[in-house]
């Protein structure tokens, strides 16, 4: 048996929010727009989706206090603020911090007797006030998945899961993402291929999501060169927009695995970009899978080389202060994971010890 499912409705295109603004009718009168504090300004789609909203006579709040890895905090500040209006449906703008942000407020303000530790609870809501996603990186999917990664209390990235997180409508404009300098280009191209090659090699990989990481690692290895060496090169943007979606899609079915986890804390507690910090583990992940799924390693090496060497022409190295400590709670975590079940491979805690000396500088 497979399945697929992925029910939003994703419409892409240059100028696509103008061109939606009577689908956006469809959703109700009062809209809360979540966005971060600067980059959504300066590219154009806070101001493309705040025009179609007045031409449409849509009432809206702006919140745009969202900041890079989302913390639970930050999500009840911004419930807190936002509980007393009522919206119709919520509009995420900007990157997956933006995103994954819209989702967990929209659930929080839909049910307003849950505090954000119960998102973790599926059992504990089957509703969210309607998500629409204008993403504005080419790289987390999050405008097409049921994901949503907060940082908890104690600083850790926790991913949660519902299917009612689904944004109902995804407006992809690969405009947006022209503004984009080389280093959030390269993270964020970096965590598309995580998805696409971690999804392809997941014990949760279906025919579908096969499709969709074959076609989507192909479209990476033929245009992240390119945008990182021609940041103005549309066509490229354009590609990597579609290989970002398509990757998210294949996440929606298979979730992502051990090299998202052993990624998580090098973002929260040493700075290093989501996508640098994933991709830093990706080798590993394929190297992990060849006993068990041969000939979907031999792809991945058919179109990349080694995997590695990829990673590394993109720009990335890296390598940080690891303290002891931080060493072995992080190594508890990640064998402690739910990932770890659809990851291929034996990763034991030495194992998963000598990736974390790969990227230690002490
Ligand atoms: P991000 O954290 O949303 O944003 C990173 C930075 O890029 C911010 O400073 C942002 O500015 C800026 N930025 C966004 N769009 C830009 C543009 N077009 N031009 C110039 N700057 C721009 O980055 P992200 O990599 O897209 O998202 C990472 C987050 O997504 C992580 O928290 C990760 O865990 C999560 N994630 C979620 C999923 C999922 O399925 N839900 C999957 C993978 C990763 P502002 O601060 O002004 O906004
Ligand atoms: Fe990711």
């Amino acid at each position: 048996m497979w399945q697929y499912f992925m029910p939003t409705k994703v419409l892409f295109s240059q100028k696509v929010v103008e061109q939606s603004k009577e689908l956006l009718r469809t959703f109700g009168k009062n809209a809360l727009i979540v966005t971060g504090k600067t980059s959504s300004r300066l590219n154009g789609s806070l101001n493309d989706v705040e025009n179609a909203l007045n031409s449409i006579d849509i009432e809206y709040h702006t919140y745009d206090k969202i900041e890079e890895n989302p913390t639970f905090e930050q999500i009840r500040t911004a419930v807190g603020e936002c509980k007393d209006q009522s919206f119709d449906f919520v509009i995420g703008v900007g990157g997956g911090s933006p995103l994954d942000s819209a989702k967990a407020i929209a659930v929080l303000l839909k049910n307003p007797s849950l505090g954000v530790e119960d998102l973790y609870d599926a059992s504990k809501y089957n509703s969210s006030l309607p998500i629409i996603a204008v993403p504005t990186t080419s790289g987390t999917g999050s405008e097409v998945t049921q994901y949503s990664v907060l940082t908890d209390d104690m600083g850790f990235k926790r991913g949660f899961s519902h299917e009612k997180i689904f944004p109902a409508l995804a407006l992809i404009d690969p405009t947006y993402t022209l503004s984009m300098g080389t280093s959030l280009t390269r993270s964020t191209g970096l965590d598309a291929l995580c998805h696409a090659v971690e999804g392809f090699l997941s014990k949760r990989a279906t025919l579908i999501s096969d499709l969709y990481a074959i076609e989507a690692m192909r479209l990476i290895r033929d245009n992240l060169p390119v945008v990182l060496k021609e940041p103005d090169n549309y066509k490229a943007r354009e590609a990597m927009a579609y290989a970002s979606s398509l990757a998210g899609m294949v996440i929606s079915q298979t979730s992502t695995t051990l090299a998202h986890v052993l990624g998580y804390p090098l973002s929260t507690f040493k700075g290093i970009r989501h996508g640098d910090a994933t991709a830093a583990f990706l080798g590993a992940i394929v190297s992990g899978a060849q006993s068990e799924v041969p000939e979907k390693v031999d792809l991945v090496r058919k179109i990349f080389g080694k995997i590695d060497e990829f990673i590394a022409s993109a720009g990335l190295s890296i390598k940080v202060q690891i303290t002891d400590d931080e060493l072995e709670r992080w190594i508890k975590r990640a064998i402690s994971a739910n990932h770890m079940r659809w990851t291929r491979g034996k990763f034991t805690e030495d194992l998963i010890r000598e990736l974390y000396e790969g990227v230690r500088a002490n």
